[in-house]
């Protein structure tokens, strides 16, 4: 093999963008019409040539407060300069231990214990040990099942992937953790299409986990955990009564319930997070994305006390859970998050999301009726428009659409032919009302 010196004196190649393989991309495609962003402030996003792209999504689900604020990028700044990095196993540093009181503060009730991941991914797989190690401190250690849920998305590591119900995600990677089963989706256009907030019917899928827990043994089965409102899979906010249900079977049987809102925390439903609008509490809930702005990496997931003290009952000197990542609490993360928090405070952003949400219904349903949409759902500030696959070409037409409005000047995301919006909390009403007639003009335009 060439010498690192040989290496470096090789002409750079013409084509930078071979060597990045791409995650979730079609890397041949993109490569060929690639779609570069090189700036952004506020709601818009700057592309390599200059082109303004209206950010429709908040990145991937995650720039609740808009692009670049200075608060934050000072923050983040600061903290480079003066604490770069510190372990947290064994040592700390006063940052993460004021995050995690300010987040349990604004935690629903009863979830009062922090532990600081660096990705959605970690968290779930995070929660899925906390659940499996309470249980086992508790001298119920043959608890070693999980249920999900058909359509669920928790991410990428192989806890997440095997309590997903992404195809996709998992048919790829063998049979992932042992002893997974999963709830049906709660996804049904026949009864609910074109819903505001939360779907009339489909309560009653809740007792799908009755029929888990008669199969399994509840004595074997550690937790479930489902999205409050699935995201990535296109927007399938719970019907009514649903989670009330999942919460009453779970504490009838000692399953531990587990909420994933690495999508839904920090304002996009109009509340901090979805459990508090809800009115559901869950016992384990996995954070993500919002909790830095998107700025730098960190999960966040919240215990209940119950859970933490638990743990809390050998000897003194012994570690509790062997658990934790090397950046768990990372000093640049831990200022973004802080100040993040203050941005969210100080602008009300959760309640201009609560203030904006009957105008953002207004303007996304007001796209009824246009090519090719059999659906649209609302929530906070999130929409899912769905779309009449192509004959033979699942998910063609939807990627088309993202294509479109990108030339055109806005983000959008799309998961099969579901266009999915979710724009900074900041967003104006002027801005909302270009989102929808941008996307109309795509719809119009598109095969
Ligand atoms: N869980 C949910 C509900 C998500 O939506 C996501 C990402 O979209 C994840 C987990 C994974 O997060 P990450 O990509 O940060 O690992």
């Amino acid at each position: 093999s060439a010498s690192p010196a040989v290496v470096a004196l090789r002409p750079a190649p013409t084509n930078n963008l071979e060597a990045f393989w791409m995650p979730f991309t079609a890397n041949r495609q993109f490569k060929q019409a690639p779609r570069l962003l090189a700036g952004a402030r506020d709601m818009h996003y700057v592309t390599t040539d200059g082109r303004e792209i209206l950010d429709a999504t908040s990145g991937l689900w995650c720039v609740n407060a808009g692009h670049c604020r200075p608060k934050i990028v000072e923050a983040i700044q600061a903290q480079a300069a003066e604490l770069d990095f510190a372990p947290t196993f064994q040592f700390g540093h006063p940052k993460p231990f004021e995050l995690a009181s300010r987040l349990a503060a604004m935690a629903p009730t009863g979830l009062d214990h922090v532990f600081f991941v660096n990705s959605g991914s970690e968290a779930v797989d995070t929660a899925l040990k906390i659940a499996l190690a309470y249980h086992r401190a508790r001298g119920e250690g043959q608890r070693f099942r999980f249920v999900g849920r058909e359509r669920g998305y928790h991410g990428v590591g192989f806890g997440g992937v095997s309590v997903g119900g992404m195809v996709a995600n998992r048919k790829t990677f063998g049979p992932g953790l042992p002893g997974v089963d999963h709830l049906r989706h709660t996804h049904d256009l026949s009864r609910n299409s074109f819903t505001r907030g939360l779907p009339e019917h489909g309560a009653e899928l809740a007792d799908d986990l009755e029929r888990l827990v008669a199969l399994h043994g509840a004595e074997t089965i550690a937790a479930v955990i489902v999205e409050p409102v699935a995201g990535s899979t296109g927007v399938l906010p719970p019907p009514k009564g649903y989670l009330e249900r999942l919460r009453a079977i779970c504490d009838r049987h000692g399953l531990l319930l587990i909420f994933d809102e690495v999508i839904t925390g920090y304002g996009r439903l109009g509340s901090a997070f979805a459990a508090d609008r809800l009115g559901v509490t869950p016992d384990i809930m996995t954070t993500a994305k919002g909790v830095t702005n998107g700025t730098i990496p960190m999960g966040a997931v919240f215990a209940s006390s119950d859970i933490y003290e638990a743990f809390m009952q050998g000897p003194e000197n012994m570690i509790e859970l062997f658990h934790g990542y090397t950046y768990s609490g990372h000093p640049i993360a831990c200022a973004a998050a802080l100040a993040t928090l203050d941005v969210y405070q100080e602008e009300g952003l959760f309640e201009r999301a609560a203030a904006l949400e009957t105008r953002w219904a207004d303007a996304i349903h007001g796209l009824k009726g246009l090519p090719h949409v059999i659906d649209i759902r609302t929530i906070g500030l999130v929409a899912g428009v769905e779309l009449e696959p192509m004959e033979g070409k699942p998910t063609a037409r939807a990627f088309q659409s993202m294509v479109k409005a990108y030339e055109d000047g806005m983000m959008l995301r799309v998961t099969g032919d579901i266009i999915a919006m979710s724009p900074p909390l900041i967003v104006s009403e002027a801005q909302i009302d270009e989102i929808a007639e941008r996307l109309a003009r795509v719809l119009k335009a598109i095969d």
